[in-house]
This record gives C-alpha cells, sequence and structure tokens, in this order.
C-alpha cells in the first residue's frame, strides 16, 4: 500500500528537514517562506510557474521517508540519482539533434556519481530530463538498470555491488510511479510545458 500520508508530513516541513544525505550542508530557509510553498497543495502547484534558472543546489531524489515506503533497492537508487537544473553545459547537447531542446532552468535527473564527466561525454543513461512528474520512476529504473549497473564507470564497487545484492531481494511491490511523481512535488518539481521545473513557490535552497 502506498503511503502518501507520509509525504505529505514530508512536504509540510522546509526541505532541509526532509533531504538527508546531501553532500552540502542545508542553508536556512526562512520558515514563512517555506511553510507557504509547503502549504500549497497539488492543484495550486500546478499552476505555479517556473523559478528564474540557476537557483538550487542538485539535491538526491532520496528523501528520508523513503524508508517507510520504498524497498531497499529503490531507496538505494534514489540515493544514487539527483535532481539537477540544467545549467550551461547541459545545454550544448541540444547541437545534437534533440526534438525538445533543453532550457535553461529545466530539471532533470542524473547519476551524482558521472557528473564531473562533461553531459555529451557521459556513458548510456546517465541523466533524463522526464516530462512529466509520473515519468521520474520509469526513467530511474532505467539509470539503475542500465546506468549504474552497467554503464556508468564512476560509481564506486560497493554502491555497485550494492545495488546488485538489493535487486535480488524480492519484495511486495512498494512505492511506484505515484509515489516517485509525489516525492517530486514534495521536492517542489512542477510540470511546465512537457518539462519539469522548480516553482516559484517552492522554497529556494539559495546560498
Ligand atoms: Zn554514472
Amino acid at each position: 500500500m502506498l503511503s502518501v500520508g507520509t509525504l505529505a508530513a514530508a512536504a509540510a516541513q522546509p526541505p532541509e528537514h526532509v533531504l538527508v544525505n546531501s553532500d552540502q550542508a542545508s542553508p536556512a530557509v526562512s520558515a514563512p517562506k517555506a511553510a507557504s510553498a509547503a502549504a500549497a497543495a497539488p492543484e495550486d502547484q500546478d499552476k505555479d510557474e517556473p523559478a528564474e534558472p540557476g537557483h538550487r543546489k542538485p539535491c538526491p531524489l532520496f528523501m528520508s521517508c523513503d524508508d517507510e515506503d520504498l524497498s531497499e533497492f529503490q531507496c538505494m537508487v534514489r540515493k544514487q540519482i539527483e535532481v539537477f537544473e540544467a545549467g550551461k553545459e547541459d545545454l550544448e547537447v541540444n547541437a545534437r539533434g534533440r526534438n525538445r531542446p533543453i532550457i535553461p532552468g529545466q530539471v532533470g535527473i542524473r547519476c551524482r556519481h558521472c557528473k564531473v564527466v562533461p553531459p555529451k561525454l557521459r556513458q548510456r543513461a546517465a541523466l533524463y530530463y522526464p516530462s512529466k512528474l509520473d515519468r521520474l520512476y520509469q526513467m530511474s529504473q532505467t539509470i539503475a538498470s542500465v546506468h549504474l549497473l552497467e554503464y556508468c564507470q564512476h560509481i564506486p564497487a560497493d554502491d555497485r555491488n550494492g545495488l546488485i545484492k538489493l535487486r535480488q531481494i524480492k519484495s511486495a511491490a512498494l512505492g511506484g510511479k505515484k509515489y516517485w511523481a509525489d516525492a517530486g512535488r514534495a521536492l517542489g518539481l512542477i510540470e511546465h510545458d512537457k518539462r519539469l521545473f522548480y516553482g516559484k513557490n517552492s522554497a529556494v535552497k539559495d546560498d
């Protein structure tokens, strides 16, 4: 059973209480701003506009409440993947005939281990730009099974072996794409013109 209650509770807190394993210290977020953003219901967020590009540091997909609803394998996958805003070097891949160009501030998901490699030189399935929140799940599964388990040249052996081991453990169907979409919303993501962005109304994690 999917519990959205946990996510709702997570969304009701400032993001620094939700996100763990971030390699950056979370800056203080002013409480009223975070609270008003978190209080926005999904319907309100649908009307939200994309925030100005370039405001947020990459953050892990994983949230502490994931443990309650997702298998160990899925939690570990989420720890290897981070949410990022497309920057200048990400836009350079546009030249290679994408049918929908990446635009500044557009949000994607990527392997956190090879983000040091220029985007166009990364191995297969290292990053994706989901068009909708409910694509987060499937694209992350592809990053896991194709990139993390096979192609990534930067993932530490311990992490890869951990993923291989956990994947073999059969667990009841947990989470699923609705959970991943709800978790994306809790991170402040919105859908706009078939792309994902951080919403203007989501708490800003400026320096
Ligand atoms: Zn990688």
